[in-house]
């Protein structure tokens, strides 16, 4: 058997979204900018797909920016909100400290730009508390960005608080909801968020197009100088098959969303009790305020890679942790945040389910994964010192 179970770093393509992409390949494939029929054909179907994609997060068309996906939408929302609050002498930043690194490396920059940033703690449940939000503004604060669902744990943050309070302050509130788009409702007005980024190929569209929305009024900062593109933020012809098929992959994801969810939360919470009978195991994130395809276990003994590659030869594809970090050998900076050991902390795997996947695909993991996790931890010397020292303790 083999399953894919690592949704959380990308997702196939759905048909409807490949047909969608197909189309603008072979058949709207005018210059939105020209100016006879068929760059007017493609005008038209890419005010289509920004007004499609802009009514499913509740946004107006013109609020609606596509990029090339996540990383792109948080750096120019971050970078642009710091341009925009230097201008009034506010340099103050506030993030969390598990954020995606498309945020965290993003303040690491400005930081050496001379802007100062605050690292909100998200405690051992992974959520902000929106009351240390409040706190840590300031005079000079120019932007409070936090996710609105972590990529590892998977925990949902209170973003409506949080957008609510910054309102009430005053300061620029920008959210990376690149893990909730399509699997949590989301509704940028009754939210609060000024800003919020988005990234296709995390709910069933292409890789390398997403979207950033910018609530009309902020004036924030060109992203690329050339054409008239994206209101002349952003220029550069438009990537159209990319999104129409992310326009059509959100569609079919917010309106699949309640009957998704249910089958997922319910595969989760089984893959989830099913891991919790193994000795020594702990869950990491909330247990209720969590992606519904979320889970993520940290194993005393052994090492997430080792877990992973057992899981590869068995045709399961998971992960520990992000994508972007996997491949060294650093522990998950989202495990410290949420002050898990660093010994530990390497022993974590993440396990990221979806609607594609099926009950059988989660049983079959359930069968699989408690033998690979005891047959590593009789090879290792790290479980026989913590047996050791139990019985130790016992005696
Ligand atoms: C995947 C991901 C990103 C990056 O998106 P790309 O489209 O791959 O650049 C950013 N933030 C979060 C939370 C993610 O999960």
């Amino acid at each position: 058997m083999f399953v894919y179970a690592d949704n959380a770093a990308t997702t196939s393509v759905s048909e409807g979204a490949v047909k969608a992409m197909t189309r603008g390949l072979k058949e709207v494939y005018g210059n939105p900018s020209s100016l006879h029929a068929k760059g007017r054909e493609a005008e038209a179907v890419l005010k289509e797909a920004r007004a499609e994609v802009a009514a499913l997060v509740n946004a107006e068309p013109s609020e609606i920016y596509f990029t090339s996906g996540g990383s792109e939408s948080d750096n120019w929302a971050i970078k642009g909100a710091a341009k925009l609050g230097a201008a009034k002498g506010k340099r103050h930043l506030i993030t969390t400290r598990f954020e995606h690194h498309a945020v965290l490396h993003t303040m690491r920059a400005l930081e050496k730009e001379g802007f100062e940033v605050t690292y909100l703690d998200v405690h051992e449940n992974g959520i902000v508390k929106p009351e240390e939000v409040e706190a840590a503004i300031r005079e000079d604060t120019a932007l409070v960005t936090i996710m609105f669902a972590n990529n590892e744990i998977g925990s949902i943050q209170p973003i409506r608080e949080i957008g609510k309070i910054c309102r009430e302050k005053g300061v620029l509130f920008h959210t990376d909801a690149v893990q909730a788009t399509g699997h949590l409702p989301i509704d940028v007005k009754a939210d609060n968020i000024d800003m919020m980024s988005a990234s296709g190929h995390k709910f069933h569209g292409p890789k390398g197009v997403g979207f950033l929305y910018v609530k009309r009024g902020i004036r924030l900062p060109n992203l690329i100088e050339g054409g008239a593109q994206e209101s002349s933020r952003r220029a550069g012809t438009e990537n159209l098959p990319g999104i129409l098929g992310m326009a059509e992959a959100l569609k079919e994801a917010v309106e699949g969303m309640e009957e998704h969810s249910k089958k997922v939360t319910a595969m989760r919470d089984k893959l989830i009790a099913a891991i919790e009978k193994i000795p020594k195991v702990r869950l990491n994130g909330d247990r209720e305020k969590r992606l519904p395809g979320n889970v993520n276990f940290c194993f005393d003994g052994i090492e997430g890679e080792s877990l992973l590659l057992s899981l590869d030869l068995e045709g399961i594809c998971a992960s520990s942790g992000s994508a972007c970090t996997s491949g060294s050998l650093e522990p998950s900076h989202v495990l410290l945040a949420i002050g898990v050991p660093k010994e530990v902390a390497h022993g974590s795997l993440r396990l990221s389910l979806d609607y594609v996947n099926s009950e059988e695909e989660v049983d079959y993991i359930i069968e699989k994964l408690p033998p690979i996790v005891e047959r590593l931890r009789d090879m290792s010397p790290v479980w026989e010192e913590i047996i050791k020292e139990e019985s130790r303790l016992s005696a």
